[in-house]
């Protein structure tokens, strides 16, 4: 899980970049860079942690070039090493390359032992230097053959953009799995994985990059290609469930609209008898004003964010984890003491977030709390770029519901149905990958 950005403009792009990537921070806080071309030579500036401490008004002044490139990185399995800070650059024949990439191949290893034996050295763990290197070997002279060529033998979840000194190239894998966006004005032109950035520096004409859709961007404008790989699209649910910004629009279906709609449906599927809704937030509150605008119960801040924490999963421990949920969420006793509660969380995963919620909401006082869970259980792992753990830590797929809610502490537990939370997305079921509620994998997993 990652954000990236991609800006072709007739001025100069790093503040936009800066802007853009401030508005991507949620799909990553662990590390962030941009790459910009000054027309002769790509210049990188790139750092640990959230984009307004790693970068300094000198830092953006020094990226000067009317193309650039941006990511905000999230560790996952790859683990949090300067190293894998991207974008990451190469030099081949005679050229310079920078990508910033988002998603995750499930062959990952097998290219990486490939080059390997070849007497390829790496110099990160990551899946983007392995997409980097065949890009530039497969680089004759024309760069969406190159891409093209990446395309035929990497498999997965992918939405990327690279740059040449004069060129931005940006490509969705076959699926359209990871999100990725497209916008147009006058002055410029941004590819990013979700339309904020675009509506932030003031874009209006924005479409998604469609599957497997290769877009070159130069002086002779926008051009579209396709790769031979192109297939039905299977976007990734969880962008609307919990991952994406509230604002994100993302192949037709708005993630506010979808969260509200789950929060209506869930509370017609599992009513409950209380006197305060109460949303985990961020991405619970929409979900709960949904269940409660149907319901006709109040809703109300039963739990106080501290918004300067970055994500929960960050933490890499269980203890590290604890602490942080600690940290990041505390209940407003003066709201809640004496009250029968239903808590909206958009998911659980390990459990370890309803469980420390429910514990802390009783000792503030709550009479009752209930948990409705505007997903289905997760049993699956992700390999597609949520950060999912392996089946056995998949709290829902070792337990009934009843033995949650026994290990959660709820007084009663309901997750959406798998049909409500698709009815929510008013698109076609056969659209999305929903793979960690259901194990249906769009793309093979397991690569012989
Ligand atoms: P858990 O504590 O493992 O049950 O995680 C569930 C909580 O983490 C919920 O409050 C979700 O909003 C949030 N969450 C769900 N999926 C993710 C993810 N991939 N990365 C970070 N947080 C997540």
């Amino acid at each position: 899980m990652s954000g990236v950005i991609g800006i072709y403009s007739n001025s100069s792009v790093s503040t936009k970049l800066f802007f853009g990537l401030n508005s991507l921070q949620h799909r990553g806080q662990e590390a962030c860079g941009m790459v910009v071309s000054d027309g002769e030579n790509l210049n990188r500036e790139r750092g640990e942690g959230l984009v307004i401490d790693v970068f300094n008004e000198n830092m953006i002044k020094k990226l000067s070039g009317n193309i650039g490139i941006g990511h905000v990185r999230y560790s996952g399995a790859a683990g949090s090493h300067d190293y894998n800070t991207e974008p990451l650059m190469g030099f081949a024949k005679g050229n310079e390359f920078a990508l910033a990439y988002d998603g995750a191949l499930v062959n990952h290893q097998i290219l990486r032992t490939r080059l390997e034996e070849e007497g390829v050295m790496f110099q990160t763990s990551i899946d983007t230097e392995v997409i980097l290197y065949l890009i530039a070997r497969y680089y004759k002279g024309n760069i969406v053959d190159a891409v093209k060529q990446t395309m035929k033998v990497i498999r997965g979840s992918y939405s990327a953009v690279l740059l040449m000194k004069n060129k931005l190239i940006a490509f969705r894998g076959p699926s359209a799995i990871r999100p990725l966006t497209i916008g147009e004005s006058e002055d410029s032109i941004i590819v990013c994985s979700e339309n904020a950035p675009s509506e932030i520096i003031g874009i209006e004409k924005i479409r998604n990059v469609l599957p497997g859709e290769i877009i070159e961007i130069d002086e002779a404008g926008i051009k579209s290609y396709f790769s031979d790989e192109a297939k039905r699209p299977r976007h990734c649910i969880f962008e609307y469930v919990y991952f994406a910004r509230e604002d994100a629009t993302l192949d037709k279906v708005n993630a506010y609209n979808y969260r509200r709609r789950c929060g209506e449906y869930l509370s017609i599927e599992a009513p409950c008898d209380v006197d305060l809704v109460v949303p985990v937030p961020d991405s619970g509150i929409p979900s709960a004003i949904g269940y409660a605008q149907e319901a006709g119960i109040p809703f109300a801040t039963g739990l106080v964010k501290n918004r300067y924490m970055g994500r929960t999963f960050i933490k890499p421990t269980q203890e590290e984890r604890e602490m942080a949920v600690k940290l990041k969420l505390n209940p407003l006793r003066h709201v809640i003491e004496g009250k029968r509660i239903v808590l909206i969380d958009d998911s659980i995963v390990r459990g370890t977030t309803s469980q420390n919620l429910i514990k802390r909401m009783r000792e503030a006082g709550a009479k009752e709390v209930h948990m409705r869970i505007t997903s289905p259980p997760v049993c699956y792992p992700c390999y597609y770029g949520i950060d999912t753990p392996s089946r056995k830590n998949l709290i829902a797929a070792n337990m009934s519901v009843e033995e949650i809610r026994e290990r959660i502490d709820a007084d009663t537990l309901a997750f959406i149905s798998p049909e409500a939370a698709q009815r929510a997305t008013l698109i076609r079921e056969d659209r999305f990958c929903k793979a960690c509620f259901n194990g249906d994998y769009p793309v093979d997993p397991i690569v012989i």
